[in-house]
């Protein structure tokens, strides 16, 4: 097996996932495939959607259709001549509470359908399970998956490794950390449907990381029951690759109508939100008169559309470097999507490992939930192990000029130039350091680097915002102690926070403040200049 990675962004990523029925690329949308239930064919999902590989259930597959499906295989029976993934009937026992094949046949009979990629029957863990059950279906899964592992005959078929745990985290750790010791192709997290059902996304977060990190990185990771379009972003972002959809067909049964950012009923539209075919050729109302198989068909081929819709748009996010926005997007939708958006904060250095170091578009700051992004973090930790110029001993704080990068700003090429007038080769000494928001203080010498001058912020800033820019001055200037003044300009936009920063870190005593004009005007600058001469000069007096 090989899965190749292309592209890569916050810990999502595009990849190439080989099988032996072809190459499909991920993220990938599995449509679930119920042959005796099915609103929109395996055929018209290729033919309409480019859909590349869906998903079967082997346990009913086998309950219902044994002898046909294996007479004819999985792909003629079902009619797809793309990649067949089959599930093993896990999720019936959670629903169920068993089912009546044993592990083996189940896996067996995967291998004689010919399918692709198959799953071995796992007990899955279930929301709100009591800690000893938990542990049971994790221990039991692992021992289920040790023992299909030593029965495996088809050589190029791929396996999937689910993880369980439900919401107990060190028992997800566990689980991951054990079945990826496993020769698995494929690793994926079990029973997290009743999480999304409860739209418990901050949890699904939770439970996703705690399995990644203990997974081989380069193995494809399958979150199942995930179909919702407007969550896909979230699950993609947190690592990811696979996903299966039962929700396009069990939402159309129910008269439900997807879109990127939630769920309507169709009684309750007036207008499509909606170009497809289905959209663009009924009113919500003639959709509603039609006959309920047929509604329900139409309904599930628009839901469908919606999602495939959704995964190529979060491939162009990651391919921009861009999904984080989409989060942000995303996190509009739904107050449970946004507190999805806040967890991710406590897993910043989870996503910025998988973020490109430099992309080549800019980014763009819309509040405090960016403060979490990955190369805000980054940055954070990169001020913090950098060393100023050694012979600085004046510090001139200024605020953010009218354009990027900063150093090349008109603002400062004018500061900079009436201190060279008046300081000479002494200009050395003086150290000159940005603040801006989102990052705090940025040093001149650092200005150029991504993504120093390439983002935009929405003005006026949070509290949260304006809090994180002094904390970050605060902290640069406590660490950096060696400035022996420190001359701060203030601005309408931060001054006030930024300038009681300074004045924790270094006192009063050796902080300058030239006088509040208007600011960047001739005469602001000529005094900001003055103030940093007399500072300079008399730091030299007293050597
Ligand atoms: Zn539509």
């Amino acid at each position: 097996m090989s899965f190749e990675i292309l592209d890569r962004d916050l810990a999502g990523r595009i990849g190439k996932l080989e099988t032996r029925r072809g190459v499909v690329e991920t993220p990938l949308l599995l449509p679930v495939v119920n042959p005796s239930l099915q609103p929109v064919s395996p055929e018209e999902m290729r033919r309409d959607f480019g859909c590349q590989a869906i998903i079967a259930n082997a346990y009913l597959l086998k309950k219902s259709h044994e002898k046909e499906v294996l007479s004819r295989g999985v792909h003629d029976f079902l009619g797809f001549d793309g990649t067949v993934v089959t599930d093993s009937g896990g999720y019936q026992i959670l629903v169920y509470g068993d089912v009546d094949a044993s592990p083996e046949e189940i896996v067996r009979f995967q291998e004689e359908i010919g399918t692709d990629v198959a799953v071995i029957l796992d007990i899955p863990t279930g929301w709100n399970a009591r800690r000893e059950r938990a542990e049971y279906t994790v221990d039991e899964t692992l021992r289920r998956a040790k023992a299909a592992l030593t029965m495996l005959k088809s050589k190029n078929l791929l396996w999937v490794g689910p993880v369980q745990g439900g919401n107990h985290l060190d028992l997800v750790s566990r689980s991951a950390a054990e079945i990826g010791r496993m020769s698995f192709d494929i690793y994926a997290l079990g029973s997290p449907t009743q999480v999304m059902e409860r739209y418990l996304f901050d949890v699904l977060m939770d439970m996703i990381v705690a399995a990644k990190t203990n997974l081989p990185v380069e193995k494809p990771f399958h979150l199942f029951g995930a179909g919702h379009p407007f969550m896909l972003s979230f699950a993609v972002a947190t690592g990811c690759d696979i996903f299966d959809s039962a929700a396009y067909a069990i939402y159309a049964r129910r008269g439900k109508y997807m879109t990127d950012h939630g769920t309507i009923s169709l009684k309750d539209l007036r207008y499509f939100p909606c170009q497809c075919k289905v959209c663009a050729e009924h009113t919500p109302q003639e959709l509603s008169e039609t006959p309920s198989k047929e509604k329900e068909r139409l309904l599930a081929w628009h839901n469908l559309g919606v999602c495939f819709a959704e995964v190529r748009r979060i491939k162009q996010a990651i391919s921009d470097g861009r999904l984080w926005e989409l989060l942000e997007l995303r996190a509009r939708g739904h107050p449970s999507l946004l507190q999805a958006l806040k967890r991710l904060g406590d897993y910043s250095n989870y996503l910025e490992a998988g973020t490109p170091i430099s992309k080549g578009k800019g980014l763009l700051y819309l509040g405090s939930q960016g403060l979490a992004r990955p190369e805000v973090a980054r940055y954070r930790d990169k001020i913090r192990s950098w060393t100023p110029p050694s012979e600085a001993d004046v510090l001139v704080l200024l605020p953010q000029p009218s354009s990027k990068p900063f150093h090349r700003s008109r603002e400062y090429r004018r500061v900079f130039s009436l201190l060279s007038k008046k300081l000479g080769r002494s200009v050395d000494r003086i150290h000159i350091c940005f603040y801006a928001a989102p990052y705090g203080l940025i040093p001149l010498e650092l200005d150029e680097t991504y993504p120093l001058s390439q983002f935009e912020v929405a003005l006026p800033l949070d509290a949260e915002t304006m809090d994180y820019v002094a904390e970050r001055v605060e902290d640069y200037l406590r660490s950096r102690g060696g400035y022996g003044a420190v001359v701060f300009q203030p601005d309408p936009i931060l001054g006030g926070k930024v300038e009681d920063a300074c004045k924790r870190a270094v006192g009063p005593e050796k902080l300058i403040t030239p006088s509040r004009e208007k600011i960047w005007s001739v005469k602001a600058v000529k005094d900001l200049v003055d103030r940093v001469d007399t500072a300079f000069k008399t730091l030299r007096g007293t050597y």
